[in-house]
């Protein structure tokens, strides 16, 4: 008898890069038996005509212990989100895990180590302009260490926050990234809206250090014009030798808050961005274009005030998302209901939805290995991604003929339609629409190298 069986469904295994129909029994939180013959669990549920497949891994996100926002990834398929990118992370990376061993969560968390906001002011770098000093480096030097020791999962540069991080800040950290066999996650910098030199940087920390380097949300730096570029660049780095990954949402506008430097006026200018390009989506003008006084106002009194820059060309979305090296991912942050970016509650069933079942951009395997295996390879959770016996139970159950988001500006957590079943660990956790189990997800350290560093 298994704890739990999913039954009659469509199970689509990217590892095997099987689709068969048939039964999954799941015990103590694993998958126990994956197979053709009648079997019974002390809850059963039936996924006739759906796809069961591994539960969706969101490589780059800002969850972070925000209980709404992990409610909204899961309800999105989500069961492991990566939190900690674009530089801002938590830094006692030992206390995050712990207190997610103790208490779980609503999914899975890893987490990355952040330079270029987290670890810069714990250092006293603060001026985001200026290198910080050896005796700086060398205490994030540590520090990065220490947090690869407790099973970060790799280290995360948001170099549009820091654009005067000096070449050895970012260099000696990723060379301790790759010592380690962790990935390197580079929010890209935005000196102009057509800038191929800030990706060709990234190029050359994956040649100098022998780091894997992911490229976080690829079309919010490049889908401007220039994704052909982009990919040119990385396709011609990787048939050098270099592992360089990426993933990128289904969405052209992007989210940050409006104290970062990029919103001074000369980066405002530099990148082509106008004031009325730019939608408040929190706090007292939430829903409201920026003016000159909103832009004042908020800049000195409410920096923290997230914003969304509407720049992007659709059509480049599904062009990089097409790649074989490409992840889906929802940027997804720390928002209060109501608040916030449609990327927090749509972006999974969104990419079926586009890539599949309107666009058959990608097969259905293909998908499901970019949103389940590929960030569980390049991460090193060996566990996860698969669907085989003694993987985790991760699961989830969704159909591919209603699957289809919701959100948009305006409406950002608008629930997604489709996801029939989430599993957790073994544990029931989203049933047709109702969150079942808040605390299923458990910690997601990284103890072994992931990859064989050379150089
Ligand atoms: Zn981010």
């Amino acid at each position: 008898m298994f704890d739990i069986v999913i039954k009659n469904g469509i199970l689509i295994d990217p590892e095997s890069l099987t689709r068969t129909n048939g039964n999954i029994g799941m015990k103590n939180g694993k998958i126990a038996s994956i197979t053709k013959e009648e079997i019974h669990g002390v809850q059963e549920f039936d996924a006739y005509g759906k796809m069961v497949c591994p539960g969706f891994i969101d490589i780059h996100g800002h969850i972070d212990w925000d209980d709404y926002c992990g409610e909204l990834s899961l309800r999105q398929g989500i069961t492991t989100t990566v939190g900690g990118n674009c530089g801002l992370s938590p830094l006692d990376i030992n206390a995050f895990f712990a207190a997610q061993e103790k208490q779980g969560f609503i999914v899975n968390q890893a987490e990355l180590i952040g330079h270029s906001i987290s670890l810069r002011a714990e250092v006293g770098a603060t001026d985001p302009l200026v290198p910080a000093t050896s005796e700086q480096l060398t205490r994030m030097e540590y520090l990065v260490e220490k947090a690869f020791e407790e099973g970060a999962c790799g280290l995360s540069l948001g170099l549009a926050y820091a654009p005067g991080s000096s070449n050895a800040e970012i260099i000696n950290l990723s060379k301790i990234a790759a010592r380690y066999g962790r990935i390197v996650a580079v929010d890209t910098r935005m000196i102009t809206g057509i800038d191929m030199y800030s990706l060709v940087e990234v190029i050359s920390i994956a040649r100098q250090t022998g780091a894997r380097i992911q490229v976080s949300h690829l079309v919010y730096q490049y889908g401007t014009g220039v994704m052909n570029e982009a990919l040119a660049v990385i396709n011609r780095a990787r048939a050098d030798g270099l592992d360089i990954r990426f993933d990128s949402g289904m969405y052209t506008q992007w989210a940050t808050h409006i104290g970062a430097v990029l919103f001074s006026e000369e980066y405002m200018e530099l990148n082509g961005w106008k004031l009325e390009d730019i939608l408040v989506i929190t706090g007292k003008y939430n829903g409201e274009r920026l003016t000159m006084d909103i832009y004042q106002e908020l800049r000195t009194h409410y920096p923290h005030t997230a914003v969304v820059v509407f720049t992007g060309i659709e059509e480049e979305i599904y062009m990089a998302l097409h790649h074989p090296y490409a992840m889906p991912s929802t940027d997804t942050g720390t928002y209060l209901p109501g608040e916030g970016h449609p990327q927090i509650a749509g972006s999974f069933p969104r990419y079926f939805k586009k890539m599949v079942a309107e666009r058959y951009e990608l097969t259905i395997m293909e998908a499901v290995r970019k949103a389940t295996l590929l960030p569980a390879e390049t991460l090193g959770f060996n566990t996860k991604g698969r669907l085989r016996e003694g993987m985790d139970g991760d699961i989830v159950v969704f159909d591919m003929q209603t699957i289809t988001d919701k959100a948009d500006f305006g409406l950002p957590n608008a629930y997604p339609e489709g996801i029939d079943y989430v599993f957790l660990n073994g544990k029931l956790a989203l049933a047709k629409g109702e969150i079942m189990d808040r605390q299923a997800g458990k910690a997601v350290r990284c103890t072994k190298p992931v990859y064989d560093y050379q150089i």
